[in-house]
């Protein structure tokens, strides 16, 4: 078990009850604030941790992790340097501030220290090339029987390969980022010929993300065991969706405009090492998958995962409450499939789950589903209806795992949705 997972570890700082953010996390993201250039930091509880500061004073000179890779406006030089020396700077964070702070330093210990909300969080990673999947049976049962009824729900391929698409990387944006509803070309029901307009049937889609850390060969494989080594970490993945556009683009060759404006993620990258306690078996794949398809020991999560919409001046209303465990094809399995080719993976690389829905009403993972194509209504708390989303909601995404009394949890990622321009 590594040093930091330790469910007995208490920090001397202060971790309010409930917090995603114990001493046995550690999450790795961006900050700055009025005085400081972006940089590397950590959280714990509801401080913010300046690693560029700890690594200036030499927190962690005997770890092979220089400070260039903290004086950083992205985690990239950061994620590089490979999980021999990420875990060791994880761990090194732990004992700092765990046990007895170092009264000989606890000058420098205090002069990184922030409160959550003098700070403002960055985009942490530079993302290169992002895939999304649809790796959820329940949530590709719910779209397949929607469009093609219950006995053809599944495609051909779906239960022998994790089905993905190139998604849009520059779109990609932090949490607090407001999406402006998109314009597109759709081909509204009954009419003739299509039409050029404001999306008027703007979703959500609940994902999680993991982020390529170390970098593979053009022409090599990476095997699901592998993959564990090239995995930095996971956040919570907005994946915005124009359905009406979705629905008129789409044929053959998949999502294009209908997700590509924007994807929202949540800002602290919260490494697989911190997820471990939530490893769970399973689900008994039938047919048998191919051999490169294949994997050992428990390879999903439990983690718990829910969708919140906020009217403008309302309380947010939680819609659905699902869990990343919904997943047919697991993360190692994804990118053993993405790089069977011979595919490379670039540091920053982001791959989406694809939605995430469990298997009642109340734990879907989009508008989509949660209104059975349009038919049926959610009503907020002003008393409003929602089929889909409105100018003016914010949809906020949160999700954590829980396992021997220690909670490690994402946070929440959340966008408003504005007007189209
Ligand atoms: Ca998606």
């Amino acid at each position: 078990m590594q040093f930091a997972n330790n469910p007995t570890l208490r920090s001397w700082l202060t971790v309010p009850e409930n917090s995603d953010f114990p001493i046995q996390n550690i999450p790795f993201g961006i900050f700055r604030t009025k005085e400081l250039s972006p940089r590397v930091a950590t959280r714990i509880g509801d401080t913010v941790v300046d690693l560029q500061s700890l690594a200036e004073a030499r927190f962690f000179a005997d770890l092979e992790a220089p400070v260039e890779a903290f004086a950083q406006a992205v985690l990239n030089p950061f994620m590089a340097l490979g999980k021999p020396v990420t875990n060791a700077v994880r761990n090194r964070i732990a004992e700092i501030f765990s046990g007895t702070p170092d009264s000989g330093k606890q000058k420098l210990i205090h002069k990184a220290l922030y409160a959550l909300q003098e700070v403002e969080l960055l985009m942490p990673v530079n993302v290169g090339d992002y895939t999304d999947f649809y790796s959820s049976r329940e949530h590709a049962t719910n779209i397949g029987t929607m469009f093609r009824g219950a006995e053809n729900a599944l495609m051909p391929n779906w239960l022998h390969l994790p089905v993905g698409y190139h998604g849009r990387a520059s779109s990609i944006v932090v949490s607090g980022t407001p999406v402006h509803r998109p314009k597109g070309q759709t081909m509204p029901a009954g009419a003739e010929k299509p039409v050029y307009g404001p999306s008027k049937l703007l979703d959500f889609e609940l994902e999680m993300a993991f982020v390529v850390g170390k970098s593979s060969e053009l022409g090599t494989p990476v095997s699901t065991a592998q993959a564990e080594e090239h995995i930095f970490g996971l956040c919570l993945f907005n994946d915005w969706s124009a359905r009406d556009i979705q629905k008129w683009e789409y044929v053959p060759l998949g999502p294009f405009l209908g997700k590509s404006f924007a994807s929202s993620i949540s800002p602290w990258i919260v490494t697989l090492e911190a997820l471990d306690p939530f490893r769970i078996s399973g689900p008994e794949q039938d047919p048998e998958v191919l051999p490169y398809l294949k994997y050992e020991g428990n390879r999903r999560y439990d983690i718990n995962l829910e969708v919140q919409i906020q009217v403008e001046g309302q309380e947010a209303k939680t819609i659905s409450r699902s869990n990343y465990k919904y997943m047919y094809w697991n993360l190692f399995q994804q990118l053993a499939h993405h790089t069977v080719n011979g595919c490379n993976i670039n540091t920053g690389d982001m791959c989406a789950s694809g939605t995430i829905s469990g298997t009642t009403l109340d734990s879907y993972g989009s508008m989509l589903e949660i209104s059975g194509g349009g038919k049926r209504s959610l009503t907020m708390p002003d008393g409003s209806e929602r089929k889909f989303l409105k100018d003016g909601d914010t949809v906020i995404m949160k999700g954590f795992g829980e396992k021997d009394g220690v909670r490690i949890g994402f946070g929440e990622v959340s966008g408003k949705v504005l007007p189209a321009k």
